[in-house]
């Protein structure tokens, strides 16, 4: 099924470009241009106020408020919903001439431009302002956060008249009043506000989380008359006259710094706020940026992917490899990726199976310490895991559908107490990791732990059909949720049986070489013999739906009985459908939301023959979930449907450039744009990594001059570069690499391996 992207920017490799103002996609662009760097995130809003259309978000990583819903009366129904809550407008600028305030909603202006450049990471705006007592001035912003001192932002404002000389009247400072836009309240308490020479800071605290914030900032500016000092409840600012001159460029710098803790008092996050923007003052703006272009320069020599010939995808793929890198790293404890990453409210926040499903392989493959700390996060969840399963009157632990702090924060009882794939996800994810790394060290501190107590929720779980003399699980609702408390749900038994067969076959293999170790373990949980032989029989016993002639997977039991919709008759301006079809009218057909079967045949690739996966690449999917067009590009090139690949390709890649699923306004599709990333690497590398070795099957789509793509395994940099002709595959640093080379192993060293180019023809399929 095809949407149709709606393309306004310029292309360019290195940056977006909006050369225009688009007011009816202001919120669109204010997501675009985000900028972040795993500890704080701010959206491309005009902070010096606007009031069309637009969401002043900034926003830090796991800094959250709570919610309760009404109590269900149910039990196991969570009611607590945590969500990631906008903070302080610490960019706040109002900006006056001859009493005419800039707001671009109001005002006249002409010669809009903003830019965000994926080499230095910032974000710049210009126009030419012309008031109304007809005084052109050329106004520029900059800001950027700073990549390595996650605490500190810094803005750029300057101002050159054209006709004029006078005054600007400027008030700039930091403003707590914001309110969060989807419970349209603000959650801060302000405990102080104090000024330390020339440096001012507010100490706040969310209203029932208690996490204590410092906002403070200093500035610098050319040349002023009468500054002061504002501060009122929700607000602290200065106050100033800016002398500016006809053709003479007058700037304001100001630093920032956001500093915050879960466990300090306000005293002490108060003192280490001023010491750190005490720091901050020996930075300016410029070399602000200059570290941050060293930065992104080194970021991009192992992580860039180069596409020769085609600049819409090229600008596409790195603006996904930006958007990553800005959001997490690794570095920061605790934090994690929400669905939006920190770029928009929706999804609260939280983070989903996403991460460990579409997000872990970006980092598995270019920064595997940032792999396994995603992995340390649900390891320190564990016991509100454990709470979980308890809850839902199981054992062991049962993931979070969604979360910020461990705890199940979905409150649609239809997923979170029936989707069970957060759990399998982190099984999956350890047994990726621990391949892939062999840190076999990660299983006896951390995965072993998780793996056990994820068995343990399954097997309690799962059900036994005397009829079918098979187990399965009744009542779920599997990674397509569309079709809810089903039975048999195909990933859902597939990846159940897949994860208790992997910790029973760990177990297996650490006997020999840690046994000590594995028993210590298993004393330690109290899992005995009996527990270990139950979860064989389950797995051994598990019902898969499949029919043998026709090599069919049926999604759940029934679901080729439902109703048939086409759903190329569906208009383009019903979607998203779940804003304009009512909640059930969308459950009662074979319409899928997002892969199901297709995903389980992605992750387990090498265990599904070529025809099977022919047989089961299905026509039914509407790709609701922005998660969807890069598993059905993967798979499609890897059936030879390259042109369907490459479509789906370009959805993936540019699906909130050119805001395919007409959402992109409420934030980023942050694991959708990592899902890109997989796309261009399973699908035009050709890599697999579910076998027990890497393998590699690399592909150039006929419009393409050639494509570059670098990935890490273990120590080394390998890099692949598709020409029209040759293919090269080369360590570039780092010990020699085995893999299988279009099926036959091959050892890769710094000398390189060339073969000829598979050139993907058009639209061939294989029997
Ligand atoms: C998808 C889920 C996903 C969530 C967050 C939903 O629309 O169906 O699979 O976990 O979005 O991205």
């Amino acid at each position: 099924m095809r949407k149709k992207p709606d393309m306004y920017l310029e292309q360019d490799s290195w940056k977006i470009i909006e050369n225009q103002f688009h007011k009816d996609r202001s919120r669109v662009s204010e997501s675009l241009f985000s900028l972040s760097n795993e500890y704080m995130g701010i959206r491309g809003y005009f902070e010096e106020g606007y009031s069309g259309d637009t969401l002043p978000g900034l926003y830090l990583n796991g800094v959250y408020e709570e919610y309760f819903t009404e109590n269900p009366g149910y039990k196991g129904i969570s009611n607590r919903l945590c969500f990631m809550v906008n903070t302080v407008d610490w960019l706040y600028i109002r900006i006056n001439i001859d009493g005419e305030q800039l707001d671009l909603a109001k005002v006249i202006f002409s010669d809009f431009k903003r830019e965000l450049d994926f080499k230095t990471g910032e974000l710049k705006r210009e126009f030419i302002w012309t008031t109304s007592s007809e005084k052109k001035t050329h106004c520029l912003f900059r800001r950027l956060v700073d990549m390595k001192n996650p605490e500190y932002c810094f803005q750029s404002i300057s101002f050159v008249p054209d006709n004029w000389s006078g005054d600007i009247e400027i008030i700039t400072g930091i403003d707590w009043s914001l309110e969060h836009e989807a419970f349209k309240d603000n959650f801060w308490i302000c405990k102080n506000v104090a000024e330390d020479q020339k440096l001012t800071g507010a100490t706040l605290k969310t209203e029932n989380t208690h996490i204590h914030l410092f906002a403070g900032y200093t500035y610098s500016v050319s040349d002023t008359v009468s500054a002061k000092q504002i501060i009122k409840d929700s607000f602290a600012a200065s106050s100033f006259t800016l002398k500016v001159e006809e053709k003479k460029e007058s700037k304001i710098e100001k630093l920032i710094t956001i500093y915050f803790s879960k466990t300090a008092s306000p005293e002490e996050v108060e003192s280490g706020g001023f010491a750190l923007l005490k720091k901050q003052k020996s930075i300016n703006y410029n070399n602000a940026y200059k570290k941050n272009r060293e930065y992104w320069a080194k970021i991009l020599e192992t992580t860039d992917i180069e596409i020769k010939g085609d600049p819409v995808n090229q600008q596409g793929i790195r603006f996904c490899i930006f958007q990553l890198q800005q959001t997490y790293t690794g570095k920061m404890p605790g934090a994690n990726i929400g669905a939006k990453g920190l770029t928009g409210e929706a999804y609260n926040g939280n983070t989903f199976w996403d991460t460990e499903t579409y997000c872990l392989p970006y980092y598995l493959f270019t920064n595997p310490d940032a792999a396994k700390s995603l992995l340390i996060y649900r390891y320190n969840t564990l016991n509100a895991a454990r709470k979980r399963a308890i809850d839902l009157d199981y054992k062991g632990a049962c993931y979070p559908v969604a979360t910020i702090d461990g705890s199940e924060s979905c409150t649609l009882w239809q997923h979170a107490s029936l989707q069970f794939q957060s759990g399998t996800a982190v099984a999956y994810a350890i047994e990726h990791y621990v391949k892939i790394t062999e840190d076999e060290e990660f299983l006896f501190t951390y995965g072993l732990e998780m793996l056990i107590e994820i068995c343990r929720f399954l097997a309690s779980r799962v059900q036994y059909s005397k009829r079918k003399k098979t187990y399965g699980y009744y009542g779920v609702m599997g990674p397509d949720e569309y079709h809810l408390m089903v039975n048999n749900n195909c990933y859902t038994n597939y990846l159940a049986k897949t994860t208790l067969d992997y910790t029973l076959k760990t177990f297996k293999s650490l006997n020999g070489t840690s046994g000590k170790r594995i028993k210590k373990l298993k004393k330690k949980l109290n899992l005995s013999n009996t527990e270990q032989d139950k979860w064989k029989s389950i797995t051994q016993n598990m019902y898969i739906p499949y029919t043998k002639d026709s090599l069919i997977f049926e999604q759940h039991d029934g679901f080729f009985d439902l109703p048939h919709i086409n759903i190329h008759d569906i208009p383009i301006d019903d979607f998203p459908l779940y804003h304009n079809w009512s909640y059930d009218r969308i459950y009662r057909t074979d319409m899928i939301k997002q892969p199901d079967v297709l995903m389980f045949i992605f992750l387990f690739n090498q265990s599904f023959s070529k025809a099977q996966k022919i047989a089961n690449y299905e026509p039914l999917c509407i790709h609701e979930s922005s998660l969807s067009p890069s598993v059905h590009s993967i798979l499609a090139l890897e059936l030879e449907k390259h042109e369907e690949g490459l479509d789906f390709f370009r959805f993936a890649t540019r699906i909130d450039l050119d805001n395919y699923n007409r959402n992109t306004r409420e934030g980023l599709h942050m694991t959708a744009i990592a899902a890109a990333w997989m796309n261009i690497v399973y699908g035009y590398a050709g890599l697999r990594s579910d076998g027990p070795i890497i393998s590699l099957n690399p592909v150039l789509p006929e419009t393409w001059d050639s494509l570059s793509i670098q990935i890490k395994i273990k120590d080394s940099y390998l890099g692949i570069t598709i020409s029209a002709q040759t293919t090269e595959i080369k360590v570039k640093s780092g010990n020699p690499v085995t893999v299988l080379l279009r099926g036959v192993k091959t050892v890769i060293d710094n000398t390189g391996v060339i073969v000829s180019t598979k050139v993907a023809g058009k639209n061939k399929v294989s029997p």
